[in-house]
């Protein structure tokens, strides 16, 4: 088969690891930037060109689209869809993924655990926001972030209230969240591939901190997830109609509550910690659902 990894830099570990992976599968792989690559949109023959030659007999796609260039990065997976190439995940699942609100608002009515969490405009309405999420502590979050940055703990209704007002001066936009305590600071990443969670692995908050982003000191180790938890993630990436995707939870004790669902999980992380060939297993999914034309 032939299989392009839609990546920015080839250098990064996931991006590497799937270029091996796939090549050690004996597929002819390569690593093409997103946004190098540019479109003729046309009905008679759409195509992607990239360095002046259009990506030609290519069987799928691997999307590992940055959060900064969702935009352009899905608009070129969408080219390849139109040329009817398999994507590892679809334009419009990457888009969604990419809105929390939307994923929020999407996981809630299919019935899966979420934080309580609220949303306003004005900040004539934050006390609202704040009687709805169940009062202090609570948790501030940027629509707009990632990696844990934006993501504020509030221990009073006092801080509540200036952190959303000053956030809200800078026109941002934010959500209210109802803080997990019972997490301690731990959240569950699961990878998620087709029906199935691959591996998971629980990542623990450094010291004095309540975000357990690796990015923010947080330690990553194998963990063993319940069956409730299984069926949670698997349910949320199918919600977002993500065939791939980082799952992350916390443990509340009401049960497994989603987080967010990533659409392009790191590898690193994952890999490490479990010691699952996680990119081998994203590599065969694609084996079992490209359907290539009879010879
Ligand atoms: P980002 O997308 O920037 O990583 P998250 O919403 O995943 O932001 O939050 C970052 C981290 O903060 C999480 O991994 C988790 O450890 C912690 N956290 C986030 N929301 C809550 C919450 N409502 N209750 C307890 N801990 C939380």
């Amino acid at each position: 088969m032939k299989i392009l990894i839609l990546s920015r830099n080839a250098q990064l570990y996931s991006t590497s690891r799937l270029l091996e992976a796939a090549r050690e599968r004996g597929h002819d792989a390569a690593v093409v930037d997103y946004l190098r690559c540019y479109m003729n949109i046309a009905a008679s023959r759409p195509q992607v060109m990239f360095g002046g030659k259009p990506l030609i007999k290519v069987d799928a796609v691997i999307p590992r689209i940055g959060a900064t260039h969702t935009f352009y990065g899905t608009a070129v997976v969408r080219q390849f869809e139109v040329m009817d190439v398999y994507p590892l995940n679809q334009s419009e699942a990457i888009t969604r993924s990419r809105d929390k609100l939307r994923s929020l608002q999407l996981l809630s009515r299919k019935g899966i655990g979420l934080p309580v969490t609220a949303l306003a405009h004005s900040t004539k309405d934050v006390t609202g926001v704040i009687e709805t999420v169940g009062g202090a502590p609570l948790v501030v979050k940027l629509l707009e972030g990632t990696q844990g940055i934006g993501v504020v703990l509030c221990e009073t209704t006092k801080a509540a209230e200036s952190v959303m007002e000053a956030f809200r001066g800078l026109d941002a936009q934010i959500l209210a969240q109802e803080f997990i305590k019972e997490a301690s600071g731990v959240d569950i990443r699961c990878l998620v591939i087709g029906n199935k969670v691959v591996a998971a692995m629980k990542r623990e908050a450094g010291q004095d901190e309540f975000r357990s982003n690796l990015h923010r000191g947080g330690k990553a180790t194998k963990v063993k997830i319940t069956p409730q938890e299984r069926s949670t993630a698997v349910r949320a990436a199918k919600t977002m109609g993500l065939r791939v995707a980082g799952v992350d939870l916390l443990r509340s004790n009401h049960g497994p509550l989603v987080l967010e669902v990533n659409s392009s999980p790191g590898l690193e992380g994952i890999e490490g910690a479990t010691n699952i060939d996680v990119a081998g297993k994203i590599i065969e999914h694609i084996e079992k659902n490209v359907s290539l034309p009879s010879a």
